[in-house]
């Protein structure tokens, strides 16, 4: 008997596969596919074989919390939020950040990169102390990456003089709705980003099942437009007390559709040089993501205070994924 398979979709990842990306509505047909159908299987394979072409070697990656507290922009997906978050205050020790750092610096496995986060409203000096004695500890090679409030062009320049190379900073699914900052402010610190010559690193975040299609093409494609350094795909967490837990989360095959859609969306933009799978997930690493964060410190998606005992993952443990994964170091 023979395979049957739309052929539509076949014509779709043809075209990826001689460098042409899909169109947004291209895209939108893409995300509508049953999760485990045929075509979907068919575009993670396409979409795996294209990423592993492009970007050669896995990326490891860290990230540590160095402050929270309740935070005003309240996302309803977020631990911190301050009409439900069940911490307090809390800024890391220099001592402490010396700590996190050399674990992850030193773990035996390469580091590419290691974001400091903090919540929309954050303490600039602390930061600016906390990049300079990163930078210390860490290799000149590895990047130093923020994922921070909003932030002016002005602060960007700055950053980037004291030894940062990268901001993490994402439109999120339902700006506005489900957060209290707008998508002006949002797209306002992209540009500050791109214009100050900093990476940008960007994620189609923070999915749930009741996002359309439409909705996460839409979001997806902002990397495309503003040309990302980084692209990413997350899940919604549902934590005990999470407002948004009744709507449920996607599986790990559903994200992995949507990492795929990315890595055919960014076939044209030459700008990319990864795509991250949060939190880590093998079915990601076989539709086109080549990385994967190690996480320390205070967590948005976890309710223990030191995520590294909790849902963050050590740099070993996503080594051995990638590794799984076909990849190596
Ligand atoms: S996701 Fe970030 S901006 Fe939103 S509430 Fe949490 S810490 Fe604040």
């Amino acid at each position: 008997m023979a395979i049957q398979c739309d052929t539509q979709i076949l014509s779709i990842l043809d075209r990826a596969q001689q460098g042409k990306a899909p169109s947004r509505d291209e895209c939108v047909q893409l995300l509508d596919l049953a999760d485990s159908s045929l075509e979907a299987a068919m575009m993670r394979g396409v979409a795996d074989s294209i990423a592993r072409q492009r970007f050669h070697a896995p990326m490891l990656q860290g990230q540590i919390g160095i402050e929270f507290k309740p935070c005003s922009a309240d996302c309803q997906f977020c631990s911190f939020a301050e009409s439900f978050t069940q911490f307090d205050p809390f800024k890391m020790a220099p001592e402490k950040l010396r700590e996190h750092t050399k674990a992850f610096a030193e773990s035996g496995k390469p580091l590419t990169a290691l974001f400091l986060m903090m919540p929309h409203e954050f303490d600039y000096e602390f930061l600016l102390d906390a990049v300079r004695d990163v930078r210390k500890i860490i290799s000149p090679e590895c990047r130093l990456v923020v994922n921070i409030g909003d932030f002016t062009e002005t602060q960007a320049k700055e950053l980037k003089e004291t030894g940062v190379t990268g901001a993490y900073h994402v439109l999120r699914l339902q700006e506005g709705v489900c957060t209290k900052i707008s998508r002006e402010e949002r797209i306002a610190t992209i540009e500050n980003v791109k214009n100050s010559g900093l990476d940008w690193y960007y994620c189609c975040e923070p999915i749930g099942p009741e996002h359309s299609s439409e909705e996460i093409a839409d979001q997806i494609l902002l990397g495309r437009e503003y040309e990302c350094y980084q692209h990413a795909a997350m899940r919604r967490v549902n934590f005990g007390h999470s407002p948004l837990k009744a709507n449920g989360s996607i599986s790990e095959l559903r994200m992995a559709n949507v990492v795929a859609v990315i890595a055919l969306a960014m076939i044209e933009n030459p700008e990319l040089t990864s795509i991250a799978v949060h939190e880590p997930s093998g079915a990601g690493l076989l539709a086109g993501a080549n990385t994967l964060y190690a996480e320390s410190g205070g967590n948005p998606r976890d309710t223990k205070e030191e995520t590294s005992k909790g849902r963050g993952h050590t740099m070993q443990s996503c080594a051995k994924m990638l590794e799984e994964a076909g990849w190596s170091f």
